[in-house]
């Protein structure tokens, strides 16, 4: 078995919409397609992975460096040792040679699309869905897949809204989320909180409620923010200061009754590990966000599980930025505590396809082999295009 081929087709996202600090409007994701010499159905088996969204597409790094160091490797090399499956690490190893350690940059991303690619694959050799291929390499148990999800929105657009806001939110309610995450920090306080009291009107709940600062604000803007949401017992509120800072964020949480969610900015186990260590991230409290398709993949997700659970965090406090098929299965496989979804932006990356069944604020990915990308109808015509 050996892999003949790797593509990579730089997808435009649509949608005209901003957070706090950043415009969606130029950004691209990276389609790996993964082509082996083996056929299902008389078809070749491929496996397809992204990158997280918006962090561009990753391109040039994959054709350059990536994709040409894995195809000078012995395919022997990158087989599980039964030859049935490929070794995810060792092709992980291949992608990262004579990279130096730190300061990771783009390339977290690039091997992202490639490893989450192999994850597909070999969970359609294994001729199973994904979530069940995570937890058997994970040593996990097999058992139900539903997970909690929460539905991504109330963007900032050319035209706000209290109207605009609600009638998002609903749209959502009637595809059945009950849960919902909205931008603030792009505006005032005072409109910000507008629209906070807009969507609790239609969640019921303040507890239904999270908002997401996109590492926005400075100290005194996080905090006058922390003291307005808090008599509200809001879901979490996310990413208040720069990701990076973690002092910063340790200074918030500290003056902060409710959930802090960070972390879906960093790239890597280390940097994870200088969250718990420096941010002031309570245990049995706030929420993690790494998203493996920014930070080399699952198997790095893996080794950040490790670390927080070696500090006394809970794997239920993890829900993984970034609402798609691959990340509902990376967080039904590992038991996460929920996952994100982009029912009405980010297409044709974003949001789930009508086989996932989403009852009462939980959702299942399907059967179908690998993450399932091929039931995503308007996503499937890129599939087609680079996997043929
Ligand atoms: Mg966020």
């Amino acid at each position: 078995m050996r892999i003949i081929e790797i593509r990579e087709n730089t997808i435009q996202l649509e949608g005209l919409l901003s957070n706090a600090t950043i415009s969606f409007e130029s950004h691209t994701v990276s389609l790996v397609a993964v082509i082996t010499d083996q056929r299902r159905g008389g078809r070749p088996v491929v496996g397809f992975g992204f990158n997280s969204i918006g962090r561009f597409a990753q391109g040039g790094i994959l054709r350059e460096r990536i994709i040409p160091r894995i195809m000078k490797a012995k395919p022997y090399d990158l087989l599980s040792d039964d030859g049935l499956k490929f070794n995810i690490d060792a092709v992980v190893y291949a992608a990262m040679k004579d990279e130096k350690p730190g300061g990771h940059g783009d390339r977290a991303g690039a091997v992202a699309s490639l490893e989450l690619a192999l994850w597909d694959l070999n969970a359609k050799l294994l001729d199973e869905p994904a979530y069940q291929t995570i937890r058997g390499s994970f040593g996990l148990p097999q058992g139900g897949n539903s997970v909690p999800v929460y539905a991504a929105g109330g963007y900032y657009y050319a035209e706000n809204s209290p109207k605009r806001l609600t009638n998002e939110l609903r749209s959502y309610q009637d595809l059945g989320y009950q849960s919902f995450k909205i931008k603030v920090g792009g505006l005032s306080l005072t409109r910000d909180l507008e629209r906070i009291h807009s969507a609790i009107g239609v969640a019921g709940a303040a507890a239904n409620v999270a908002i997401d600062a996109n590492g926005s604000f400075q100290l005194d803007q996080a905090q006058e923010m922390a003291n307005a949401i808090e008599p509200l017992g809001l879901l979490w509120y996310e990413e208040p200061c720069d990701p990076l800072d973690f002092s910063l964020n340790r200074i918030v949480a500290e003056g902060y009754n409710g959930k802090i969610a960070t972390g879906e900015n960093l790239f890597s186990m280390i940097d994870t590990k200088n969250l718990i260590q420096f941010g002031g991230m309570r245990i049995d409290k706030d929420i993690f966000q790494m998203d493996p398709g920014l930070s080399y993949g699952l198997t790095e997700y893996g080794r950040m599980l490790g670390v927080l659970e070696s500090s006394g965090y809970k794997r239920s406090q993890c829900y993984p930025h970034g609402g798609h098929l691959i990340n509902l299965h990376v967080a039904a496989g590992l038991g996460l505590g929920g996952c994100e979804a982009y029912p009405g932006v980010f297409q044709p990356i974003g949001g789930y396809t009508d086989q996932c069944e989403l009852v009462e604020g939980r959702i299942s990915p399907s059967d179908a082999p690998g993450f399932g990308l091929e039931q995503k109808t308007n996503l499937y015509p890129y599939l087609q295009s680079i996997g043929k």
